[in-house]
């Protein structure tokens, strides 16, 4: 996992960015429509899901980070510049996430509008960033930003944007209140099936690839143990020592790997302790536009990973 967020990194960029914009606004020529922007961006695909939801196919929508990056390691690249030209707006999730977004849209005149405002953030412990370098110059947070596998932050998230929609798009305000009142209905429900599902096994332990499921785990009183930490960070063997231990003694037989980034670590400690290596979607960049559209969205993936907790129990 590459990782160079660092401020040099940035600065770097700016240079790209600028030059960048020049040669698109030099290509699009005089004769192209001025381009009025319509265009709603977004950090992720699960808040594409939102937009899109909301507007019912009123605003194109551009997402920033491309279906199958590690959220956490991406860069900025001059090809989004470009398309950030046609954005009224660019809405993104959390610090320690997708904050870069601030930058991003400062340089290319789009308006940001963060919006986990009013979820009950976690707080960073140790407990929770195993093998944190604290002398790594990474710009994140001091909270968890996986915020959205809990459908009770969706909730608040929903409201969030349906308030920056309807200040960007004021003429769609009663379409875009009534889809997200259907939204968060949905959310809901959502909710309520997977409070039933997992009620019975609270206090359970399921094991993960990385830190990203602090805040399913907090919704439904289970236990999540990341063998990496939130930001991906290799386990020491004291950590992994630690997994092994929880392993026998909650005599688990799956280990949870991630949809597209399976790690060799994790296949040692299953074959190690003779586990089923089972995937788990966690919407950092597998739920996008298209998979929304066709049925396997957020609310499908939240279904998926709670029914395969629940059989990781059996
Ligand atoms: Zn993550």
């Amino acid at each position: 996992m590459p990782r160079m967020k660092t401020s040099v990194a940035l600065v770097g960029l700016m240079a790209v960015i600028a030059a960048a914009l020049l040669a698109a606004l030099v290509f699009s020529g005089p004769n192209l429509p001025a381009g009025q922007k319509t265009t709603v961006a977004t950090t992720m695909g699960i808040l594409a899901e939102i937009v899109d939801r909301l507007t019912e196919g009123e605003v194109p929508i551009y997402t920033v980070v491309p279906a199958g990056v590690d959220l956490h390691d991406w860069e900025p690249t001059p090809d989004v510049l470009v398309k950030l030209r046609d954005a009224k707006m660019l809405v993104w999730l959390v610090d320690g996430l997708d904050d870069w977004a601030v930058k991003l849209a400062q340089s290319t005149g789009v308006r940001a509008y963060m919006v986990s405002r009013g979820v009950q953030l976690i707080e960073l412990s140790d407990e929770h960033v195993h093998n944190h370098k604290h002398d790594s110059k990474h710009s994140h947070g001091h909270y968890d930003p996986h915020l959205w596998l809990s459908p009770k932050a969706m909730v608040a998230v929903t409201e969030n944007i349906a308030k920056a929609l309807k200040s960007e798009f004021p003429n769609l305000g009663s379409k875009i209140d009534a889809n997200a009142q259907r939204y968060i209905q949905e959310l809901r429900l959502l909710d309520d099936e997977l409070s039933a599902l997992l009620k019975p096994y609270r206090g359970r332990v399921f094991i993960t690839q990385h830190n990203a499921f602090q805040y399913f785990a907090r919704d439904y009183g289970l236990k999540a143990v990341a063998v990496f930490d939130v930001e991906g960070v290799e386990p020491s063997a004291q950590h992994v020592a630690e997994i092994i231990k929880l392993i026998d003694e909650n005599k688990l037989k799956v280990i949870f790997a991630e949809v597209g980034h399976e790690s060799p670590v994790i296949q040692s400690i299953a074959r190690e302790k003779g586990l089923r290596v089972e995937l788990l979607p966690t919407g950092h960049a597998d739920i996008t536009l298209e998979t929304s559209r066709s049925g396997k969205g957020y609310i499908w993936m939240m279904r998926s990973i709670a029914t395969a907790v629940v059989q990781s129990f059996g």
